[in-house]
């Protein structure tokens, strides 16, 4: 399937690695420009060429924190007006909610709620004069079921969401959608640190972990970031204008309902 994409150009925020990564590989594969972002410029710079490699098509660079001013405003200046836009950032640390102050909060809406909205804000005006804009914020499985131990991503990610909810549909007539993925479990470095943790606590492996938390998937196993960057690059696609506000659960399975 064509997804009729070629030649737009995208911004894919946080994707030297992991389902930012996936996403931008994914769109790069369909003839998008890809203009790059993450803090760690090596790494980027790495992931860059490879995705240049892959697909042959431009790829820009960007190191920078995407959840600082100065991140996002050299993200847009490499790329000013996406006909894309794929939000991400990392996710806050786990803990007990008691532990956490007001400085932490912030942190997390930060990265999570206030970064994607301050890119929508500088993107979607020039979307909706193009008459094409393809937004999606890669939020979290623990958007719908909350994860005990992630307190401040549960309550950040659910702001973004509602939000997005009502812009979502205030812009839908201009053929701009906005969309939220929400990942389950993808086998990445987030997925291997969380792991990691949790088998500290445990005195365990940190494979056998992983392993476990694949067979208690309906799919039998986690994701793979690819996968992940397919679904996404469908969503930005040219055949995706009638899907609109939706939250995108890909999780194996894993959230156990018989509707949504
Ligand atoms: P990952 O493998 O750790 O990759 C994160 C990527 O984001 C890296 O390229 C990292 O590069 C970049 N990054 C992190 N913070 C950034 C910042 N402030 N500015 C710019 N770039 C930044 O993580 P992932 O698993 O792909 O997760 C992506 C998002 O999905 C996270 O918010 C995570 O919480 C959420 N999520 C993931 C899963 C999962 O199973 N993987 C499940 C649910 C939700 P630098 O470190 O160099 O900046």
């Amino acid at each position: 399937m064509d997804l009729g994409i070629a030649g737009k150009r995208a911004i894919v925020c946080a994707a030297s690695r992991g389902l930012g990564r996936g996403c931008a590989m994914a769109l790069a594969r369909e003839g998008v420009a890809v203009t790059i972002t993450a803090r760690g410029a090596e790494a980027l710079e790495r992931t860059a060429e490879e995705i240049r490699v892959a697909t042959g098509v431009s790829v820009t660079a960007v190191a920078g924190d995407i959840t600082t001013e100065a991140g996002r405003a050299a993200a847009l200046a490499a790329c000013p007006e996406p006909d894309i836009l794929v939000n991400n950032a990392g996710g806050p640390p786990p803990g007990d909610f008691r532990q956490w102050g007001r400085e932490d909060w912030i942190k997390a809406l930060d990265a999570n709620m206030l970064t994607p909205i301050a890119l929508i804000r500088a993107v979607i005006d020039p979307m909706i004069a193009r008459r094409f804009g393809r937004i999606v914020n890669i939020t979290s499985a623990s958007v719908k079921s909350p994860i005990p131990t992630l307190g401040m991503s549960n309550g950040a990610r659910a702001g973004l969401t509602g939000f997005v909810a009502g812009l979502a549909r205030q812009v839908a007539r201009h053929n701009v959608v906005i969309n939220n993925i929400l990942p389950g479990p993808f086998l990445t470095d987030r997925l291997r640190s969380t792991a990691e943790e949790a088998a500290r606590a445990a005195g365990r492996p940190v494979d056998e972990v992983i392993a476990e938390r694949a067979r208690a998937n309906p799919a039998g196993r986690v994701g793979d970031p690819a996968e992940f960057g397919f679904a996404c690059a469908f969503l930005c696609s040219a055949h995706a204008g009638f899907i609109v506000g939706q939250n995108l659960l890909i999780d194996g399975g894993g959230f156990n309902s018989s509707m949504g």
